[in-house]
């Protein structure tokens, strides 16, 4: 008997139909036999702390960083709790930073018994706003924390002159900024100290948690050193007191495959960032959302592409986005300022307008290095019919 083949519509079977915000195993997958490999031999070595993979990734770090020492340490947030700890911030002590920012920019100054002194961001680039710091400078302040969000720099010129005139100390957080570049100087190379982490979601993730600290003054990464291993100098001997906070052998050996690769990586982000440019101004949408910039003198490694949704439109676009099954965030729905850990500081609604602003209007799409066009222009379509819905029902 004649078997009829099934007559289909024109279906394009490779067309995707969702888009995760963020797949890590597309980059990983490539490398498992590496990976593997480098894990093995960690297991066979039987050095999982302080091993020679540690040391191999940290001259390699602070060779990409430009900068003379990278200390390995267990989080990005142990990293910013060790550079403060190094510079003996404590009870009394004001540090400036933003507020638009993941938490632990700010718990590591609580934590210390410091004040965190949250100054507004700029609109543009979503970082401090350099012509507010120093109107919240104290005799009481010690340092600044410049956040490098989203992969773009801060303005560190203006951040650094600031310091440099009040005698405080810059600490940068780079975690989601590795790569990053200020007037071509790589950021961890543009404060006093740089901080890192290697969380998953990071541009450079690895199997787990891990922590860099960059600095080119010899003595300031000597007790940094110490301080991350109990304070010991010599071998029991405590003349301070630190923490137990190191970078395992198996992730610096993941890293070590990994930091091979960060450059490729990056371009393909930028790659991203570019074809979003493209798509969102062929489709008219870049009239409606206002689409994150590169600003002038920098280098962005968009860690994140977070466009802004105006007029309180945010949370119904992210609702129908999710609803079509592509993946986005917010990133932060709620400023540092206005949490209930940090209610006794006393800002008032309002106080760090831009702060507040952002926060509401805010959306990152998926940008990771694997993300490809077909699936780009998916996010931009299914954000134009999320537009055509809102009109149809208007
Ligand atoms: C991820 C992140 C941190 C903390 O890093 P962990 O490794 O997760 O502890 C600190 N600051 C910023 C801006 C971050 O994005």
């Amino acid at each position: 008997m004649h078997k009829s083949i099934p007559q289909r519509r024109n279906v394009d079977c490779s067309a995707p139909s969702s888009v995760p915000l963020l797949d890590v195993n597309r980059g990983n997958a490539a490398l498992r036999e590496e990976f593997l490999a480098a894990i093995a031999a960690v297991c066979d070595s039987g050095r999982f702390l302080y091993g020679p993979d540690v040391q191999e990734f940290e001259q390699a770090f602070a060779a990409n960083c430009d900068v003379r020492h990278a200390i390995g340490c267990a989080s990005g947030s142990d990293a910013l709790l060790l550079a403060l700890m190094a510079y003996d911030i404590g009870p009394g002590d004001e540090v400036i930073t933003s507020s638009f920012t993941f938490f632990a920019t700010a718990s590591c100054i609580w934590r210390l018994g410091a004040c965190p002194v949250f100054v507004d961001i700029e609109a543009d680039g979503f970082n401090l706003d350099p012509e507010l710091i120093e109107a919240a400078i104290t005799p009481a302040t010690k340092a600044i924390i410049p956040v490098h969000l989203f992969g773009q720099c801060a303005d560190m010129d203006a951040v650094n002159d600031i310091a440099v005139r009040h005698g405080l100390k810059v600490i940068e957080d780079g975690a989601q900024s590795i790569g990053a570049e200020y007037r071509a100087r790589p950021a961890g190379s543009l404060g006093h100290i740089g901080c890192f982490s290697f969380y998953p979601t990071k541009n450079l993730g690895g199997f787990g948690d891990g922590g860099m600290l960059t600095t080119n003054d010899d003595e300031l990464a000597a007790r940094l050193r110490q301080l991350a291993a109990h304070g010991m100098q010599p071998r029991y001997h405590h003349p301070l007191v630190g923490i137990n906070s190191r970078l395992d052998s198996i992730q610096a050996a993941v890293l070590n495959v990994k930091l091979t690769r960060l450059g490729r990586w990056t371009s393909q982000r930028r790659a991203n960032a570019d074809r979003y440019h493209r798509l969102f101004a062929e489709s008219g949408l870049d009239r409606w959302l206002v689409m994150p910039e590169q600003l002038p003198q920098r280098y962005h490694v968009w860690n994140q592409f977070t466009l802004r949704v105006p007029d309180g439109q945010r949370d119904v676009l992210r609702a129908k986005l999710t609803e079509m099954n592509v993946g986005t965030e917010i990133y932060y729905p709620i400023p540092l300022h206005q949490q209930e850990c940090f209610k006794s500081l006393g800002y008032e609604p309002d106080s760090l307008p831009e702060t507040e602003r952002a926060a509401r209007e805010v959306l990152s799409l998926p940008i990771f290095p694997e993300l490809t066009a077909a699936e780009q222009q998916l996010v931009v379509s299914r954000i134009g019919q999320a537009r055509q819905t809102r009109r149809a029902a208007a």
